[in-house]
C-alpha cells in the first residue's frame, strides 16, 4: 500500500434512486412530484440576471419569505442545497458528543452514511412489526436523535404527542425531525420549536413544492442553533444557493394556492391507489406521504420490481433486512397510477 492511501477517507456512499435518460418511462422511484412547480416559479426564468455576480450568502430573500410563511423570525430559519445539505450540516454541527446518536433501523438511508462520513457513532432502534417508532425506545442515553416524520421508506406518520415524548426524553441532546413528507397529511412539529430549544425541524422543496431539480431545503429552530449552523456553513461554503434558486424558491413560497392544490391532488391519487392495492391483495402501512410501501404474499417484491422495469415502470426496491419483500412506490399522476394498476393486475 502506498503511504498516502492510508490517509484517504473511505466511505460507502449513499445510492440515489436511478434517474433514467429515457423520458418515456413511468418514474415512481424517487418520490418526486409528478406535477410541475407553480407557474409563478417558472415565470421567474425571465427574471434571472446578474449571474456574473455571487448570490446573497445569507439567502435573505428566501429566508424572509419562509419566516413570513411559517410565522417565525428570520433568525429561526436556515436554508441549504436540498434538505440533504441541511441534514448533513446539522450532523456536522450538532452531533459531536461521546455517545452514539440514534435513529430507526428502517429509515432514510442517508443518516448512517453521514454518520460514517463525519465519524459519528450511531445506534439504530428497531421499529415495531407495524413499522411504528415507539417513543419509549428513545429513552436511552444518546448523543442526538434524528428521524423522519412521516418515516421513509415506510410512509408511517407518528402523532405529535409521540414526537413530543421523544423530545421530552432527550432534552440534553439535539433532536432533528426530518419533515420531508409532512405536507402530504401530517401534523408538523414546528410549533414545538418555541417550547424546546433542542428541536430542529427540517423541510424540503423537493416533494410537495415540485422542485427536486432546484435543490432547496431548510430547517427551523431557535436562534442559537441557527447561528451555529450558519457558522459551520460559512466555514464550508458561503454561497450555497444560486441566484435562480433563491428567486424561484421565494416565488414558490408565495404561491400557497398552487402548493395546496398540488398536495391535495397527490393525496387524492394516493387514496385511489391504496384502494386499488387493497383490491389486488397488497399489504402496506397507511401512508401519509407521496409514496406507499407495499408487499404481496404471492409475488416477491424483487420479481415485481424487475418485471415493472421491463415494462417501463421504475419503482424502488431496497435489498435490506426486514424490508426486502417491499417496494416503495411514488404517487404519480392518476394516469400513471392507472397504468401501474393495470400492470400489477396483469402479473398477479
Ligand atoms: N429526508 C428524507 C426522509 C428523504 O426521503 C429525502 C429525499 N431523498 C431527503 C431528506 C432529501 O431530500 P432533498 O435533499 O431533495 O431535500
Amino acid at each position: 500500500m502506498r503511504e498516502w492511501e492510508k490517509n484517504i477517507r473511505r466511505v460507502v456512499p449513499y445510492t440515489p434512486g436511478e434517474q433514467p435518460k429515457n423520458k418515456n418511462v413511468i418514474k415512481l422511484n424517487t418520490n418526486e412530484n409528478p406535477y410541475p412547480p407553480s407557474p409563478k416559479v417558472l415565470a421567474c426564468r425571465e427574471r434571472i440576471d446578474d449571474l456574473n455576480l455571487y448570490p446573497d450568502p445569507a439567502i435573505s430573500d428566501l429566508v424572509n419569505a419562509l419566516a413570513t410563511y411559517h410565522g417565525v423570525d428570520p433568525s429561526n430559519v436556515f436554508v441549504g442545497v436540498g434538505s440533504d445539505d441541511v441534514l448533513a450540516m446539522c450532523f456536522l454541527t450538532f452531533f459531536n458528543g461521546d455517545l452514539p446518536i440514534v435513529f430507526p433501523d428502517i429509515t432514510y438511508s442517508f443518516y448512517d452514511v453521514w454518520a460514517e462520513l463525519y465519524r459519528i457513532q450511531y445506534r439504530t432502534i428497531a421499529l415495531d412489526d407495524d413499522f411504528k417508532m415507539l417513543p419509549e425506545d428513545y429513552q436511552v442515553p444518546n448523543g442526538g436523535v434524528v428521524f423522519p416524520n412521516p418515516n421513509a421508506p415506510t410512509g408511517v406518520l407518528m402523532g405529535l404527542d409521540d414526537v413530543r415524548k421523544i423530545i421530552e426524553a432527550n432534552r440534553d441532546v439535539i433532536v432533528i425531525v426530518d419533515e420531508a413528507y409532512i405536507d402530504f397529511g401530517g401534523e408538523s412539529a414546528l410549533p414545538l420549536i418555541d417550547e424546546y430549544d433542542n428541536l430542529i425541524v427540517v423541510r424540503t422543496f423537493s416533494k410537495s413544492r415540485s422542485l427536486a431539480g432546484l435543490r432547496i431545503g431548510y430547517c427551523m429552530a431557535n436562534e442559537e442553533l441557527i447561528k451555529a449552523l450558519n457558522d459551520v456553513k460559512y466555514s464550508f461554503n458561503s454561497y450555497t444557493l444560486s441566484r435562480p434558486a433563491i428567486l424561484m424558491g421565494k416565488a414558490s413560497v408565495e404561491d400557497d394556492t398552487y402548493f395546496k392544490e398540488t398536495c391535495k391532488k397527490v393525496i387524492a391519487t394516493r387514496e385511489y391507489f391504496e384502494n386499488e392495492l387493497k383490491r389486488l391483495g397488497f399489504t402496506f402501512p397507511e401512508s401519509k406521504t407521496n409514496f406507499v410501501f407495499v408487499s404481496h404474499n404471492k409475488v416477491s417484491a424483487k420479481v415485481i420490481f424487475d418485471k415493472a422495469k421491463e415494462n417501463g415502470i421504475i419503482l424502488r426496491y431496497f435489498e435490506k433486512p426486514r424490508i426486502d419483500n417491499y417496494l416503495r412506490i411514488t404517487i404519480g399522476t392518476d394516469e400513471e397510477m392507472k397504468k401501474l394498476v393495470d400492470f400489477l393486475e396483469s402479473i398477479l
